[in-house]
């Protein structure tokens, strides 16, 4: 399940080839992704200009020419892939080089090739998602804001409106644990699981106690809080820095991105010492709220 970071990764490998650029043709191989796809949707994107690529929590955004934005989530193994023509010769279908593959599943068969943008940049953008719980909206620029999808969404992490106040305020009285507050995607926009475990080691707090800590009796924020924010925002910070120089290095389409994986400090370590310096605590993992939490009990109190 692709994080913050790797959707973040893929809209930065999407923009340079994309940005600028008409949808010249469009080849739609299905009706529908997870949900029915637009109706005439090649047809509306044909002749379309994309003006810029944003992210909105894990979805991509681009805006295109007319006001309109093409949203895309990728949902479990969406993936995109792009090819750029081999110059000076005349390019064949299929036939160019593979500029990335932006992706985090191993594997590609093109039988799950849904999508074929080509652009007037001469880049060839396939969508290709095994499982089809990704999927593909066009919602009128002014109703991004109010749109079932993004209605409710709290903070961008990443943004300036996610800061220790903000997150004490949120918190305040909360009785729900400091991980399931972190997750609630109505506080937090784009936190998963990985990155939540990541930036409570790192704050050295526990996923364990009430969120509530995170502010104190009036509402203003706490030395948690203080710590936390930071920690969140570094996490993500690294793993797209991580994602992006691996991408930049990937030229085959049989490997995975994610090189962040190996930076994990506690995710996926049960049974190894903790990370942190200075500590000599091991890595346990429970569930919690039907997920594994990494932690370590020594340093996150
Ligand atoms: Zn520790």
């Amino acid at each position: 399940m692709p994080e913050l970071p790797e959707v973040e990764t893929v809209r930065q490998g999407l923009e340079p080839v994309m940005r600028g650029c008409r949808f010249v043709h469009v080849t739609q191989r299905r009706k529908d992704l997870r949900f029915p796809l637009p109706e005439r949707f090649a047809e509306r994107l044909v002749g379309r200009k994309v003006e810029r690529l944003d992210r909105r929590a894990k979805y991509i955004l681009i805006h295109l020419d007319g006001a309109e934005v093409l949203a895309v989530h990728l949902g479990m193994t969406g993936r995109f892939s792009v090819e750029l023509p081999r110059t000076p010769s005349p390019r064949k279908r299929g036939e160019g080089t593979q500029l990335g593959d932006y992706t985090y599943e191993h594997g590609h068969d093109a039988k799950h090739d849904h999508l074929v943008f080509e652009m007037s940049g001469g880049a060839r953008v396939t969508f290709n998602d095994a499982r089809r719980f990704g999927y593909m909206t066009l919602i009128p620029e002014k109703d991004l804001a109010s749109d079932a999808f993004f209605r409710g969404l709290g903070v961008e992490p990443l943004g300036a409106d996610l800061d220790p106040a903000y997150l004490a305020r949120r918190a305040l009285g909360k009785k729900t644990d400091l991980k399931a507050f972190l997750m609630d995607q109505r506080i937090v926009a784009g936190l998963g699981n990985i990155y939540v475990c990541e930036a409570l080691l790192r704050a050295g707090l526990s996923p364990f106690k009430p969120a509530a800590r995170l502010a104190t009796r009036t509402g203003r924020s706490t030395p948690s809080a203080d710590r936390l924010v930071p920690a969140i925002k570094a996490v993500l910070q690294d793993a797209i820095r991580a994602g992006g120089s691996t991408l930049r290095d990937y030229k085959r389409a049989d490997g995975s991105v994610g090189a962040f994986q190996n930076e994990f400090q506690v995710y996926g370590r049960e049974g190894e010492p903790c990370a942190r310096g200075g500590c000599r605590g091991i890595v346990r993992r429970k569930t919690q709220g039907g997920r594994s939490t990494f932690y370590c009990p020594a340093c996150q109190r």
